[in-house]
């Protein structure tokens, strides 16, 4: 393997295009009970990668309901001396489920000499891939300095539901050391502008069942007399959210959301300034959007909260009233909101605005599915100014600082854990890799982009200070 950069990547990319194919191969969907095998095969996959790029790998494995537990997770370090400093890199290696509209099949990847198509692919298999590969450029040539400790969960796209568990087993069994610094690659970038986050949303997942009987009923013989649950439904969860002024109706909700002015207000509108928002639109295959400005567009999308509707059930049996319907609700939550605080109010909301309908006899579930609060980092620290600096050389300019939409559940323990280490959010991916969408991609190009940027950032980072809380 090359001491530089350009040779390794040409003697090792073709080994990363197959090893891509084989854990994109896997189909390691963690919301979907009959995969929950693939789960600890994905982890075992990736620990033999590791090893062979000298970690001392741990797999850990949880008891009871998968659907309450990390399952499997792959905890490994490679320590290069015991005075330099602990990086944490985070990924996980769950995907979502397969879903719709694939040009191949989901799990057979379809590789080229561009890029390779399936599951996981850029969410988040080829930038932990990425990474480790940049850690192994590093190792071969003599150049890493930093001692490294990879931690892959397999519950991300499911909540990363007991990961605090993964992370507490780990320390408990003294695998884990403290970081002086995290680095997370699992966020996305727009065209050609690499990106550094400073904020994810948070996410409140909840069930709304609304049940009026035990059988359906004709809707010409009961209709005027008996209630239907999917008016019900409906009438209710729309009483949530008004849709002209943009708003959240859940009184309370808005509590511990906080204003976007002054300087980061200025800051946004630099970014929505430069920010190709019909780009951005295509990339994600967005068919209906909200009618608004780039500046709103992102602060909508990144720091405000909101409120969807999704898997409408009930009324199966053609135009019969049915006695169940029910729906999944999901609320992204910004600044402080507290997701346990917020499906209290959601609930509370429903209920009273339910008693104020005056029927008979109807009865409302709601269960609170998964909640995690959103998470910001700070974009000021020595550790976020390497990471922009490597972007540079890997990428070639320097780093937009955006928020994301999205959620990463393990970020709020990490921060709990381990508040005096930065968490730097570096995208490798882009988004029109399309994350959770059918045809999935990630580009070689990315990879090799990627292993530029990480191997520098590794070598910055080495002789920085650990950071006070
Ligand atoms: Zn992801």
């Amino acid at each position: 393997m090359g001491e530089n950069i350009d040779d390794y990547l040409k003697d090792a990319m073709p080994e990363f295009r197959q090893q891509l194919a084989r854990l994109v191969a896997i189909p390691s969907s963690s919301q979907e009970p009959e995969h929950v095998g693939d789960l600890l095969r994905i982890v075992q996959e990736t620990a033999s990668i590791a090893r062979g790029y000298g970690f001392t790998t741990h797999i850990l494995q949880s008891k009871g309901d998968p659907s309450e537990n990390f399952v499997a997770g792959l905890v490994a370090t490679l320590q290069v001396d015991p005075n330099a400093p602990w990086i944490i890199v985070y990924n996980h290696l769950d995907v979502q489920p397969e879903g719709e509209g694939w040009l191949t099949k989901a799990f057979l990847p379809a590789v080229t000499d561009e890029k390779i198509v399936g599951r996981g692919a850029t969410d988040d298999k080829g930038p932990m891939l990425t990474t480790l590969h940049a850690v192994n450029y590093l190792r071969a040539a003599g150049k890493l300095k930093v001692n490294v400790a990879l931690v892959h969960e397999t519950k991300e796209e499911a909540g990363s539901t007991g990961f605090d568990k993964l992370i507490q087993e780990s320390i408990d069994q003294q695998l884990l050391p403290t970081p002086h610094s995290i680095l997370v690659c699992d966020t996305v970038f727009q065209g050609d502008n690499p990106a550094i986050s400073s904020s994810l949303r948070g996410l409140l997942a909840a069930e709304v069942t609304v049940t009026t009987g035990t059988q359906a009923i004709h809707s010409g013989l009961g209709g005027g007399i008996a209630v239907n649950p999917m008016n019900v439904l409906t009438t209710v969860l729309a009483s949530c959210y008004n849709m002209a002024t943009r708003k959240v109706n859940i009184p309370t909700f808005y509590d511990g959301v906080p204003r976007i002015e002054g300087e980061a207000k200025l800051n946004l509108q630099k970014v929505a300034d430069g920010f190709d928002l019909e780009r951005y639109k295509r990339d994600l295959r967005a068919g209906a959007c909200y009618r608004q400005s780039t500046l709103d567009a992102l602060r909508r999308n990144w720091f405000e909260p909101t409120f969807e509707i999704h898997n409408y059930k009930g009324g199966l049996e053609g135009t019969k009233i049915p006695p169940m319907a029910s729906a999944q609700v999901t609320m992204r939550l910004v600044g402080q909101q507290d997701p346990d605080a917020v499906f209290a109010y959601f609930e509370r909301h429903l209920h009273h605005y339910l008693a104020q309908l005056d029927l008979l006899n109807v009865k409302l579930d709601v269960k609170k599915v998964k909640g995690s609060r959103a998470v910001s980092v700070a974009i000021d620290n020595p550790y976020v100014l390497a990471a922009a600096d490597a972007c540079e050389v890997g990428f070639g300019r320097k780093p937009v600082y955006d928020g994301c939409g999205g959620t990463i559940g393990a970020l709020p323990v990490f921060q709990e854990r381990f508040p005096q280490a930065p968490i730097v959010l570096l995208a490798i991916s882009r988004v029109d890799d399309g994350y959770h969408a059918p045809n999935e991609e990630f580009k070689f190009s990315q990879a090799e982009k990627g292993v530029k940027v990480i191997s520098d950032y590794l070598q910055r980072i080495a002789t920085l200070p650990k950071l006070q809380p």
